[in-house]
């Protein structure tokens, strides 16, 4: 099951690594057949190449269009070597067997990426790349395929290995990526299409992801798991650089992600903040006027949920928050940036996991969001809305005064993080207290309240650090009876989308309190 390497075909877009793959091949004594750009690279670093349309007798037209699309070069990929009639049609008509093809698309994705206009993004679409892979992979029993710079390297070990030759495990791994290519790449030309004419829900749709990294375990240890990315180049989890500390579970990459899109809610030039994330939700969240009192902060509204915690923050870790941090065990810290003098803190922390990311994610970004369901699954836009002062309507008799209402619009961007039902207590720009993922609303109030109670007591502090917050509510008030919790733990205003029937029973329930309610008119629900 070792196949021999004597001839390849080159064709490729991205030509980096080509020559030293031509070159090593070439030392090998494999021939080398190739397309108009990609032989010229080869001649011009000295490497002996045949032109594909001498092969073919048949010139590249129609602007590239038509290079590889002919017989003779799918007749050298697909012919089995060990069938009698495909031997003989390749006896017949001068058809060579090609037994490595190396091929990289047109970069289709890149131009869509930039902004291309629709007949470029058309003329990126590649055709006869595709088709060479699919051929070559089909006959993966005698062909090798290469789509992936990062290949050349196993290629070539595999030859070194084998005697010039490779096995067949080697070639179905080759074939299987080389199909999850061709795949993902024709899903990207039917995502962009269906953008560029507008078809918000088209019939069919593909996804498609490349591995970053094989998970031990999925969100219990006898689940397996892997954690794939999506190609988009957006700050967050899955484009951060590890520092220090054993590679991510599942969870906490589900955690980090939590915590971080929480994070960038509030931009690095308002300040700093940071929010404390367990099981997806936040056991806090705080501005600071130092990055270590915003954590400091955050780690005040829950002392005992955020033990183990993931802590991501919106600016650069300097030393004093490194030290801040590392006082209890936390799983996860993840941020823009780091200064060496705060790493010191950290690497006394083996077990602590520290990630930097290329900057803030931007909240307003469009994307998608996935569920899976049996026999399916539901995907809907990101949740990207955002509410500020000028969308706020206020329907009580007191309107909130301006700490009150810098406080809701805080208290809003956190319960957007928060699962539902979410109730979530602000004071001077941090959490005081979190209801999170209850199935009454009322219950949600209800738990904040006795955790900012709890602190209280565990602060030897005279009352609850729910009196004189404000309160948040992630979708509107069913009853009175939520408010009224909220208004009994010493809330003194209150955010929600209203459009609950019983609007004016909570508004009056409000002004008899003495509450100040402003309305969204955006809901924020999250399972
Ligand atoms: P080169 O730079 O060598 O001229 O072209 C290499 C690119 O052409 C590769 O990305 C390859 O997939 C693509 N390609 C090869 N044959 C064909 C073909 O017949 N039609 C089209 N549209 N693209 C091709």
């Amino acid at each position: 099951q070792l196949a021999p390497l004597r001839r390849a075909l080159l064709s490729v877009s991205d030509k980096t690594g080509l020559v030293d793959l031509a070159k090593a091949l070439v030392a090998r004594d494999v021939e080398l057949l190739s397309t108009g750009g990609s032989a010229k690279a080869l001649r011009d670093a000295g490497v002996p190449v045949r032109d594909v349309s001498e092969v073919t007798d048949f010139p590249e037209m129609m602007d590239g269009r038509v290079k590889t699309l002919h017989p003779k070069v799918h007749g050298g990929l697909l012919a089995l070597r060990d069938n009698d009639e495909h031997l003989g049609a390749m006896t017949a008509h001068g058809i060579p067997p090609i037994d490595l093809l190396v091929v990289n698309l047109y970069p289709f994705e890149e131009t869509v990426a930039k902004g291309a206009d629709y007949d470029t993004c058309i003329e990126n679409i590649d055709i006869g790349g595709p088709a060479m892979i699919r051929a070559a992979a089909k006959n993966h029993k005698f062909v090798s395929v290469v789509t992936d710079v990062e290949d050349y390297t196993a290629l070539l070990g595999e030859l070194d290995a084998n005697d010039g030759q490779t096995t067949l495990a080697f070639r179905k791994r080759l074939a299987q990526v080389a199909y999850a290519r061709t795949g993902a790449y024709d899903a990207a030309v039917s995502t962009w299409m269906a953008s560029a004419i507008e078809e918000a829900t088209p019939r069919r749709r593909v996804f498609a992801g490349t591995l970053r990294q094989t998970l031990r375990y999925g969100e219990n240890p006898h689940q397996t798991a892997s954690f794939y990315t999506d190609g988009t180049d957006r700050p967050g989890v899955a484009n951060a650089t590890l520092h220090q500390g054993k590679e991510l579970s599942y969870n906490n990459i589900n955690d980090t992600d939590a915590a971080f899109e929480l994070v960038s809610e509030f931009l690095p030039a308002d300040g700093p903040a940071c929010a404390i994330i367990k099981h997806a939700n936040p056991s806090g969240v705080a501005r600071g006027a130092t990055l270590k009192e915003a954590y400091q902060r955050a780690f005040d509204c829950d002392r005992t949920s955020a033990f183990g915690g993931i802590v991501a923050l919106n600016g650069i870790i300097d030393a004093e928050t490194a030290e801040e941090i590392t006082k209890i065990f936390t799983e996860v810290v993840i941020a823009p940036g780091i200064n060496q003098d705060a790493m010191k803190f950290f690497a006394a922390k083996k077990n602590l996991r520290l990630l930097t990311t290329p900057g803030m994610a931007n909240p307003t970004d469009a994307g998608l969001t996935f569920r899976q369901v049996s026999g399916g699954f539901l995907v809907q836009d990101k949740d990207n809305g955002h509410i500020s002062m000028e969308d706020l309507k206020v329907v009580t008799k007191r309107a909130p005064t301006d700490q009150e209402m810098e406080d809701l619009l805080f208290a809003w961007k956190v319960a957007k993080h928060v699962k539902s039902n979410a109730i979530v207590y602000v004071k001077d720009s941090a959490t005081v207290g979190v209801g999170a993922g209850q199935m009454s609303r009322l219950d949600s109030a209800n738990i904040a309240a006795i955790k900012a109670q709890r602190m209280a007591d565990a602060m030897d502090l005279p009352e609850s650090l729910a009196k004189g917050s404000v309160v948040a509510s992630d979708a509107f008030f069913p009853f009175a009876d939520g408010l009224m919790e909220a208004a009994a733990a010493g809330a003194t205003a209150v955010i929600q989308p209203g459009g609950s029937m019983r609007d004016d029973e909570v508004i009056a329930a409000a002004d008899e309190a003495g509450l100040a309610m402003v309305l969204t008119g955006m809901r924020h629900f999250r399972h």
